[in-house]
């Protein structure tokens, strides 16, 4: 059921799981868990789904795990399948055509898919509907949470007032700042770049010059990457990512001029773009501590954040919240013991670390090297991987995340 501030009840079912947050990540767990027959309770801030423009890239695994939930043949419904990307230098052009086909082997999947996460939610939202034992609650904001040995207890702000919920477990999905990871007894350290992400978009057609339908385009004065989603009216919408200098104020970051100058400095055209969105990002690089806290676990941005260069936040947290609820689900239904959720921990912390902090670092790092002795390098790697099959392989499974999701489940 999905619920308003006036109509829910003022205290969940003290055997359900509550999962704060309506984002990616918390309503994948939420289905999962539906789908087990096991009572769940998603407490929502917001009035409705947040459709600012934000991951579009979702990776092969992420198809195989919804596959299994069957969300994957709506998202390929819906979305535009990617065969091949572009790296490319902004003065130079394509420096190396990647082709996922050479993931064939390893995949149904051997593509990437570009579809918005905010209509992810709404597929995700209706499939939920269709489960009695699952409420969602949008305008629940959840301001303070308690456990004891039975049980966590969340203080939730809504329109009627104060509310409290009870649950056996809870799943902080609250994102980048999470409140029910300042709960719990964990760090959040890492650093913040000094720079912010600007995404503009526009229905300006770039396939025609040789772009692939995802680019990466390095600079070392303004790198940019290039993607094409479905947009609104599913008719193609191309968002153009800059690094912009955090100091310089929003008004003119956003102006109209200054938004042609950028965008016609990127690629010249006759006439004005049309801008149909422009969204400015700060971007960090943080990993929780520990993942659980006794009866609180973390799962997506609330565990992790990172830049979006390579596609990978979201995709990294629907990978924790399959993990997680497999494990959940083992210890509430089968009475399997607790400690296999600090397995989850194990696993899923350490790749975040190993390897979505080490991937997303070095891909901002490339794209705007300076040093052009390490970029031609770099290049040259690139080129010999897109020349070679095997080595081709082997840079995709990583890329792709195959390789992220192999390691988190071979860890003890
Ligand atoms: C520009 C940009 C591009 C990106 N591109 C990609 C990409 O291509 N691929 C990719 O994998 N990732 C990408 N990401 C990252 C991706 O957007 C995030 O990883 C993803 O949104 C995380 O989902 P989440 O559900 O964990 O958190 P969120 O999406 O942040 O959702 C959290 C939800 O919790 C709610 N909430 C917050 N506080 C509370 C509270 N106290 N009580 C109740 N509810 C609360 C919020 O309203 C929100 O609905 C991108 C990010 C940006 C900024």
């Amino acid at each position: 059921m999905i619920l308003t501030a006036k109509s829910s009840k003022s205290a969940a079912q003290s055997d359900s799981v509550l999962i704060a947050g309506a984002g990616p990540i918390g309503l994948t767990a939420a289905l999962c868990l539906a789908q087990r027959r096991i009572p769940v309770t998603v407490l929502e801030a917001g009035a409705k789904i947040f459709d600012d423009p934000r991951a579009g890239t979702i990776h092969p695994p992420t198809l195989e795990m919804f596959a299994d939930i069957d969300v994957t043949e709506m998202m390929l419904a819906r979305g535009y399948i990617v065969r091949n990307y572009q790296y490319r230098d902004r003065r130079t052009g394509v420096v190396a055509d990647f082709d996922l086909g050479a993931l064939t082997d390893d995949t149904p999947y051997p593509y990437r898919l570009m579809l918005e996460q905010h209509k992810i939610c709404y597929m995700l939202l209706e499939r939920l509907k269709t489960y009695p034992c699952c409420d969602v609650l949008m305008e629940h904001r959840v301001t303070a949470v308690t456990q004891d040995d039975e049980g966590v207890s969340a203080t939730v702000e809504t329109r009627g007032g104060a509310k409290t919920f009870l649950g056996r477990w809870m799943i902080g999905c609250d994102g980048g700042r999470s409140q029910v990871r300042k709960s719990m007894n964990v760090e959040f350290s890492g650093f913040t770049y000094p720079e912010r992400f600007l995404i503009l978009s526009t229905r300006y057609d770039f396939e025609p010059f040789g772009y692939a339908l995802t680019n990466y385009i390095a600079d070392p004065d303004e790198w940019c990457a290039l993607f094409k989603v479905p947009g609104h009216d599913e008719r193609g919408v191309w968002r153009v990512a800059f690094p912009v200098d955090a100091q310089s104020p929003v008004e003119e970051i956003f102006n109209e001029a200054a938004v042609q100058r950028r965008m016609q400095g990127f690629h010249r055209k006759d006439g004005d773009y049309d801008v149909i969105h422009r969204n400015l990002y700060d971007v960090h690089q943080r990993v929780a501590s520990c993942y659980r806290d006794g009866r609180l676990l973390l799962a997506g941005d609330a565990a992790h954040i990172n830049n979006p260069l390579g596609g990978m936040g979201m995709n990294f947290g629907f990978h924790d919240a399959f993990n997680l609820t497999e494990k959940l689900a083992a210890v509430i239904r089968d009475g399997a013991d607790d400690a296999l959720l600090d397995r989850y921990d194990r696993q899923r912390r350490t790749v975040a670390q190993e390897y979505l902090q080490r991937q997303t670092i070095e891909n901002k790092r490339n794209i705007e090297q300076n040093d052009p002795i390490e970029r031609e390098k770099f290049y040259d790697e690139l080129r010999a991987i897109a020349a070679d099959r095997a080595k081709l392989r082997s840079y995709l499974l990583r890329v792709a995340m195959i390789e992220g999701v192999r390691r988190a489940n071979a860890i003890d």
